[in-house]
């Protein structure tokens, strides 16, 4: 399925597009019982990790592909725009008509062609299928593919080169294509390491999939973590297979712990980042997670909503849905 070799390959293939990122102790290291080290994917070209899947996929597609395509608004769409742009294939990046301008515009600035079709993501995904099927660009999964799946592997692969000696990493979890393929570069290089995957408490496919034994749906709502929303598909292939066998452990935080570790991050280690980012620092400061000596994360994305995260930091109430997080300065 998906190997360490397949790791090591993606690392060589990805250079020049999606290069290594700084991993940093956190200065909250002292108040969670152990050290901390921040794997910076927000340092990557469009602010999130995902470049690194997309660039592995842009560079393995099979002979006589056109190009690519796919029909996320988030940091895939923007990772999957700037690795065709990067050698030089033309990208169609599908979205519904009720996606923001300010997203669309996002996306061609960063060179892909966009298609608006129909009024939710299930339409704008038909368009996809559309241009898969007719003009040869190959639909690029943004979680459910060996080749994204060994490009997010990368990640620990350079965690785990730089510091042998993290004995604990806290991957935020989706779609699963981050935790797989850590986890399968991680097992790899230390089979003793100890890799626990965290999402938000509602609206978590993956962790309702791994407790069910087979991909289910679950209602997508609102969060801090939006970028962890989404199912996985039932009819999935890869990823809930790696994360069922290889993660020790599924932690869910709750709005008010993510809340929280998005204010101590900010205040702390001076950084913006989506609530994607927190989940693993919120399990720990709610004791979800037993700290341990060398523990790492990945602060996977910067792409935020602005007004929302000013919120946050300045202490005020943040609706989501029918939940309203209550706000509170920080400390
Ligand atoms: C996609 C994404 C994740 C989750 O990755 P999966 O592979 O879907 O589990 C986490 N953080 C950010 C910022 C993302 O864009």
């Amino acid at each position: 399925m998906v190997a360490i070799t397949d790791v090591l390959m993606a690392a060589t293939a990805i250079k020049g597009v999606a290069d290594a990122t700084p991993l940093v102790p956190s200065a909250l290291s002292r108040r969670l019982g152990g050290d901390l080290w921040l794997k910076l994917e927000t340092c990557q070209p469009i602010g999130a990790f995902k470049l690194r899947g997309a660039s592995n996929a842009v560079a393995h597609l099979p002979a006589g592909a056109s190009g690519v395509t796919c029909c996320s608004t988030g940091n895939h769409g923007r990772a999957v725009a700037y690795a065709a742009a990067a050698r030089g294939l033309r990208a169609v990046i599908c979205m519904s008509e009720l996606v923001p301008e300010a997203k669309v515009d996002g996306i061609r600035a960063l060179g892909a062609e966009v298609h608006i079709h129909g009024r939710s993501q299930d339409e704008a995904q038909i368009e996809a299928l559309r241009l898969s099927r007719n003009e040869g660009l190959v639909d690029i999964s943004p979680f459910d593919d060996p080749h994204v799946i060994a490009g997010q592997g990368t990640i620990a692969l350079e965690m785990l080169t730089a510091r042998p000696d993290l004995d604990t990493l806290l991957i935020p979890l989706s779609g699963g294509g981050l935790a797989a393929g850590m986890a399968v570069a991680a097992r790899a290089l230390n089979p003793d390491i100890r890799l626990i995957g965290i999402t938000m408490d509602r609206g978590a496919a993956m962790a309702a999939s791994i407790e069910a034994g087979h991909p289910v749906e679950v209602e997508e709502v609102p969060s801090l973590a939006d970028s962890l929303g989404g199912g996985i598909g039932l009819k999935n292939k890869h990823s809930f297979r790696l994360c069922r066998d290889l993660l020790d452990e599924v932690v869910l935080v709750t709005e008010a712990e993510i809340y929280a570790a998005l204010q101590a991050l900010y205040y702390e280690d001076r950084m913006v980042a989506e609530g994607a980012c927190v989940v693993g620092i919120a399990a720990l400061m709610a004791g979800k997670v037993t700290p341990s000596p060398q523990m790492g994360t990945v602060i996977t994305g910067r792409n935020v909503g602005m007004a929302q995260f000013t919120r946050v930091i300045t202490g005020q109430d943040v609706i989501l849905g029918d939940l309203t997080v209550k706000g509170h300065p920080y400390g």
